[in-house]
């Protein structure tokens, strides 16, 4: 059975932000009271889940919103409880949260790192560009208190990885915003492009804030700035996944794999949907208090969804880069009586496999050597011991082992540390 993986939309679209760009919040503005996911859902849906996962052996859940800490702490100490009573012998479990970071503090920072739970956090660069579209009602940009957050979430050494709208605000400055990173000395960064589409209406055709030209742009100019002469120091998601399928393993990202397949979302109420992007009735999977998880997972309406990204825009049927495209994500496919049109970020993408593929293929092979190394150190711990400085590397690279896997610069890499 494959893995199973649960977004959870906390508080639906609820959010103590009111960010303009927001594809969530939108959707349902106005049209409905506060919501929260009720505690006797959790109770009927985690021993039900635990059961489902008992086979693979991991439990994994995404929790998120609009603004999901708005539930509470107590909540999410319910979820580790219940989660804890009732996993199987065996079972990973793995939590992660994605939030504005706003109402972070050390009782949450504690709370996180006790249950080793991952962080996302949104911060869209430096104060003066975060500011730009991530305010409150009151229309006060929020970067300070998303500062403190991430300062609380620091204090208690939790992971975290920042998440990065991109928008008119600042696509154009990319380097910009990797020196503001690295500064920060964040670790690990994913970029979004910003789409203006309403998820509770997916047959509407989305409208975009940066144009393919824009996002090429950044893409290449970050590429270069992350690449540090292919020993990469601040993680970022896109690249890292190319990297990946450069390297051989299967991408993580589903707009880049061969599969349309990004878990199953879960609404406050239970109903379950295939995709962030498709929260519609139409597409609507069940609800988990009455239709049986492995409909849920894997019946006629999912496979159906799934299905979809096998029937790829001509043009990708032929493109160079469909290996590791892999006609890039669906919600950004054009629907026209002929079949589908490509994803509107196509010439972006085009762009940085052009700019970065010798960079990535180097890279891949590097990678692929030091597994090798890693191999001999388990196999002949000897030879890596006796190998001097100026010695072939034992991986088999043909280079001085000083200038291969004994370089410092991999050494402080983390593309060779993972
Ligand atoms: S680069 Fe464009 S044409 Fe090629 S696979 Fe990706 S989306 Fe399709
Ligand atoms: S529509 Fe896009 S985001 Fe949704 S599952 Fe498919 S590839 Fe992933």
């Amino acid at each position: 059975m494959p893995p199973f993986p649960v977004m959870f939309k906390t508080v639906s679209s609820d959010c103590n932000l009111d960010c303009e760009y927001c594809y969530y919040r939108e959707s349902l503005e106005g049209t409905r009271p506060r919501r929260r996911i009720d505690e006797r859902l959790l109770e009927q849906f985690i021993p039900k889940y635990m059961d489902y996962v008992a086979d693979v052996g991991v439990a994994s859940m995404s929790w998120q919103g609009g603004e999901p800490t708005l539930i509470g702490l107590p909540f999410f100490e319910k979820v580790v409880a219940l989660q804890a009573a009732y996993a199987h012998r065996g079972t990973a479990i793995a939590n992660s949260l994605q939030t504005n970071g706003v109402l972070l503090n050390d009782e949450w920072g504690s709370f996180l790192k006790r249950h080793n739970w991952l962080v996302g956090v949104s911060l869209d660069g430096p104060e003066e560009i975060h500011d730009q579209f991530r305010k409150d009602r009151g229309g006060h940009g929020s970067f300070e208190r998303v500062m403190q957050g991430i300062d609380a979430l620091r204090r208690h050494a939790v992971d975290f990885n920042i998440l990065c709208v991109l928008g008119p605000h600042n696509v154009d400055r990319p380097r910009e915003l990797m020196r503001f990173f690295r500064q920060q000395q964040f670790t690990h960064v994913q970029y979004i492009p910003a789409m203006a589409f309403q998820a509770l209406e997916p047959e509407k055709p989305p409208a975009y804030l940066i144009t393919p030209e824009q996002y090429g742009v950044f893409l290449t100019e970050t590429f270069d700035d992350w690449y540090q002469n292919g020993a990469p120091t601040l993680s970022v998601r896109i690249f890292d996944n190319f990297l990946q399928s450069y390297a051989g393993i299967p991408n993580e990202l589903c707009a880049h794999s061969d599969r349309c397949d990004a878990g199953v979302v879960l609404e406050y109420d239970g109903s379950a949907y295939p995709c962030d992007f498709y929260i519609g009735l139409q597409w609507q999977l069940g609800n988990v208090l009455d239709t049986p998880l492995a409909e849920i997972a894997a019946g006629a309406a999912k496979q159906s969804f799934v299905a979809r990204k096998a029937h790829l825009p001509e043009a990708c049927t032929h493109c160079g880069w469909l290996m590791v495209c892999k006609g890039g994500c669906v919600r950004n496919w054009t629907f026209t009586p002929n079949g589908p049109a490509p994803d509107y970020f196509c010439t972006a993408y085009q762009r940085l496999y052009q700019h970065a593929a010798e960079r990535l293929r180097d890279l891949a092979g590097a990678l692929q050597n030091k597994w090798r190394y890693l191999d001999v150190m388990e196999t002949d711990p000897h030879r890596i011991k006796r190998a001097g400085r100026n010695d072939p590397c034992p991986c088999g690279s043909g280079k001085k082992h000083k200038h291969c896997c004994a370089s410092p610069a991999r050494d402080a890499s983390y593309v060779f540390h993972q």
